[in-house]
């Protein structure tokens, strides 16, 4: 055979090693194997993966045995060469392998592997099959779940991977990830015109009668036809209007809308939100954006023709996202793809509402909470190979991971609400930030990023100062509402004046009662969830930790339980002392569930609803309360920050914060940051329509500076009298960390493994190191940890030294002493 011929691929496997795997490419698939197409090869012991190739090539590996590729499974490539640098760079700036980016970044269905389990979906009707895929289904029958390596075993095949990934697209098939997180569609109420009045004569007497006896309820129809685009004769169509945009629209009662339904004027329908039909055409053209609006729109068009990214600084309800609707549509109009992010925690359906009515069905929308058969539908359509009904997707709004869909067209990135932390990914790696990756990402595409706040981050915040970001402020909210009005409580005088009860000072019970006689609603936050953050003993001072972390547990008073945040382990609320036996056993400190239970006391007819990790672990759990406080049939909402995360509520009033001092006082460089953001944030809440809200905050320090520059809503100058302990202390926005986390089962591997490597990076790094020191948590899922922190001054050499950190961690791992060590390296850690 002529050797020339000989090809090779390396590709990209889902596995945390450093390197690229290089397999023989047989003559067959020579002609297939092109960089970004997927393909299905075997590595040791009969694993079969779905790997990338990154290139073809005809040098043959030296030093091992090379293994074939068994079957090539697309005519497109799925991931673009830009795509893979993108991989490549995230890999390198944030020290973790390719093929750890891959993992996060393409949906479990697009790379099976040998664990991979397969159910039988659906059969697709009308589709033939072949032979192969009707034995591959018969199997499935009998077996349901069966791993792809076992179903290869008993048809005796070790190629049915392209058979399976053609039955995937068949919808014959499907994966164990969808049956865990099958999608929900969601249910909405939907305001129709009973078809008796969809004349034009029985419209008009109809509409003439109300208004002489009800014009509030004529209104409402008015609104109706208008939203619906109904003309009785001209567009005969009535589309479906959704209750609460006919409420919001209209400033109508649910009273009025009751009437009419009573009257058999309208019909209310629940019915389905459909994700993915085509039926959905736009609604509305964008609203006019006002004279501070438009200035800032036209600042942001001209900064960016300029500069690569833009900041918007703009207060809460100040119509951001108006804005960003007519720069989207500007992108749209050049034919360009727009990606539109969201923090991980936000509840998208508000904001896909907003986007719906003007853009219609272009949005593909990329959400972790959604099955993994979602996301492959979101991935495929973005490669050009959309599902029948389904258009192609020109805008995505989506989480951090939707920075990894294969764009081809990008140009305009928005980040929205950028000061958030759950842009950056914690475990498992890569470890990125979203928002600083996307400004990368941007820069591959040759497109603009647009990122906006009320609360920037220090980062963004003096990137715009020095003038790398172009920076846009909007100050005003819409319509000139105001800010609200900040009342701080000092909660030792309260104490002092007896004027607490329980948790709450008079001036909060007194606002909350006028609120609800004022049939308005409040938002009460506290950053705890939980009945009390931890038990105690008050005789010897015992209290109960986990098993598994050095943490304190959480009493969850329904369940009765006390819990760990952490992992989950939970036991029984002790009747008596673990240590003493004592039965004086008292709850400590409160959280969201204890506020309940407080708030259902203090005003039993009140309609109360919580929201935390404990009642929206779902996205649908979490919408639903959402939906149901909109609709106001509830009252008073308690939550954690999930409440904080830019929802846009008419009728809130009162805001109350029941303790500012946590949250402050939390041992953490960016507590003050994160305690300015999280009030400011959840203070946007109160007031955006209508008359001006109330906040309240209770904290035993209202002098302190946070506090102060909150209630004067003054952030630069709060900004500015940070900056000189984060330069003093060598901290972000102006030095770089980076965070190395050491594990182990046993503390004194991890002590001395820490010191080794800490020595070890001081050779090259010197006093930028700082530690080892033992983290918060001194022990997490039963591993012991320790911590090395390195502070980098941001310049140049910045990849010079992670490289020599990677050195120094792999010399590490090569020691016999420090076996089945773990080290975690986090780059631009947040805490
Ligand atoms: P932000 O994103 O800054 O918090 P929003 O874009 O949510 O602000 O605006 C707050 C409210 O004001 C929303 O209900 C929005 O629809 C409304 N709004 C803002 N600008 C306009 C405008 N130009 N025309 C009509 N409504 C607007
Ligand atoms: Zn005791
Ligand atoms: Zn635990």
């Amino acid at each position: 055979m002529n050797l020339c011929s000989e090809k090779y691929a390396d590709l990209i496997l889902p596995l945390a090693v450093p390197q690229y795997y290089t397999y023989r490419v047989p003559a067959e698939l020579q002609e297939a194997a092109q960089p970004g197409i997927r393909c299905t090869v075997v590595l040791g012991a009969r694993r079969m993966y779905t790997g990338i190739i990154r290139r073809v090539h005809s040098q043959p590996p030296e030093g091992f045995q090379v293994n074939d590729l068994l079957n090539v499974l697309d005519q497109i490539p799925y991931v673009s060469e830009l795509q893979m640098q993108f991989w490549e760079w995230i890999a390198d700036y944030y020290m973790c392998t390719v093929g750890e980016v891959y993992r996060a970044a393409v949906p479990s269905g697009l790379k099976l592997e040998s664990e991979s389990r397969v159910y039988p979906a659906k059969r697709a009707e009308g589709v033939p099959f072949t032979p192969l895929e009707n034995q591959i289904l018969d199997v499935l029958e009998n077996d349901p779940g069966i791993s792809i390596q076992k179903l290869a075993a008993v048809l005796k095949k070790n190629t049915i991977m392209p058979a399976l990934k053609l039955l995937m697209e068949k919808q014959a098939v499907s994966l164990e990830e969808d049956l865990k997180a099958s999608y929900k569609a969601r249910i909405k109420d939907y305001v129709y015109l009973n078809e008796q009045y969809h004349g034009e004569a029985s419209l008009h007497k109809m509409l003439n009668e109300l208004e002489k006896r009800a014009a509030k309820q004529a209104a409402l129809v008015v609104k109706l036809l208008q939203l619906g685009i109904f003309q009785p004769g001209v567009n005969p169509c009535l589309r479906p209007v959704d209750k609460k945009e006919l409420l919001n629209e209209s400033g109508g009662s649910i009273a009025s809308l009751k009437a009419l339904v009573d009257k058999d004027i309208f019909r209310i329908q629940t019915e389905e939100v459909s994700r993915l039909s085509n039926t959905r055409t736009p609604v509305r053209k964008p609203y006019a954006l006002n004279e501070n609006q438009t200035r800032a729109y036209l600042k942001i068009q001209h900064e960016l023709e300029e500069k690569e990214v833009c900041l918007l600084h703009g207060v809460t309800s100040s119509g951001k996202t108006e804005v960003y609707i007519h720069l989207i549509e500007n992108y749209l109009r050049k034919g360009k793809q727009v990606l539109y992010l969201l923090p991980e925690i936000a509840l998208t359906s508000q904001i896909i509402q907003r986007l719906r009515y003007v853009f219609g069905d272009a949005i593909g929308v990329y959400h972790s909470k959604f099955s993994d058969a979602e996301r492959v539908e979101v991935y495929q359509n973005l490669v050009g190979l959309q599902r029948e009904n389904s258009p192609l997707y020109k805008i995505i709004l989506g989480v951090r991971s939707s920075v990894f869909l294969p764009f081809n067209n990008l140009g305009l990135i928005i980040v929205d609400e950028e000061h958030e932390t759950t842009y950056k990914q914690f475990d498992p790696a890569p470890r990125y930030n979203a928002r600083d990756a996307a400004i990368v990402l941007a820069g591959m595409y040759g497109a603009k990023l647009l990122m906006g706040t009320a609360t920037p981050s220090f980062e963004s915040y003096l990137n715009a100062l020095h003038g790398r970001y172009a920076h846009v402020e909007l100050l005003q909210r819409y319509m000139d509402i105001q800010l609200p009005e900040m009342v701080l409580v000092n909660l030792c005088e309260a104490r002092k004046r007896k004027q607490m009860h329980s948790h709450f000072s008079k001036v909060m019970l007194d606002a909350i009662r006028e609120t609800l006689d004022n049939k308005e609603q409040v938002i009460l936050f506290q950053n705890r969830r939980g009945f009390s953050p931890y038990v105690e003993c008050t005789t010897c001072g015992w209290i109960p930790y986990c098993k598994h972390c050095d943490v304190s547990l959480t009493y969850h008073k329904n369940s009765n339980r006390l819990k760990c945040h952490y992992c989950g382990y939970s036991i029984p609320h002790p009747d008596r002392c673990g240590s003493c036996g004592s039965d004086k056993v008292l709850n400590r400190g409160f959280g969201t569930e204890k506020i309940e239970d407080d708030i259902t006391r203090f005003f039993p007819q009140a309609r109360v609803a919580r929201m935390d990790l404990d009642t929206a672990s779902t996205r649908k759990a979490g919408e639903q309360i959402i939906q149901r406080f909109q609709d106001r049939e509830v009252d008073i909402l308690i939550g954690t920050q999930m409440v904080s995360k830019g929802l846009d509520f008419d009728h809130v009033r009162v805001v109350g914060i029941l303790n500012a001092d946590n949250m402050l006082n939390f041992p953490d460089f960016r507590s003050f940051e994160r305690s300015f953001q999280l009030i400011a944030q959840v203070s946007g809440r109160a007031g955006r329509k209508g008359e001006q809200g109330r906040v309240i905050v209770q904290s035993a320090d209202p002098q302190h500076t946070v506090l102060q520059h909150v209630l004067n809503n003054n952030y630069k100058g709060f900004f500015t009298s940070q900056l000189l302990e984060r330069q003093t202390f060598k901290y972000p926005p102006y030095y770089r960390l980076v965070k190395l986390t050491l594990r182990h089962k046993k503390l004194p591997v991890v002590s001395q493994a820490a010191n080794y490597l800490a020595d070890e990076l001081r050779k090259s790094l010197g006093n930028r190191v700082v530690g080892p020191e033992f983290p918060l948590i001194n022990r997490l899922f039963t591993l012991h940890q320790k911590c090395i922190l390195v502070k980098i001054e941001r310049d140049k050499h910045f990849s010079e030294r992670r490289r020599s950190m990677q050195q120094a961690i792999d010399q590490l791992f090569t020691l016999e002493n420090f076996k089945g060590i773990q080290v975690v390296p986090d780059v631009d850690p947040y805490h």
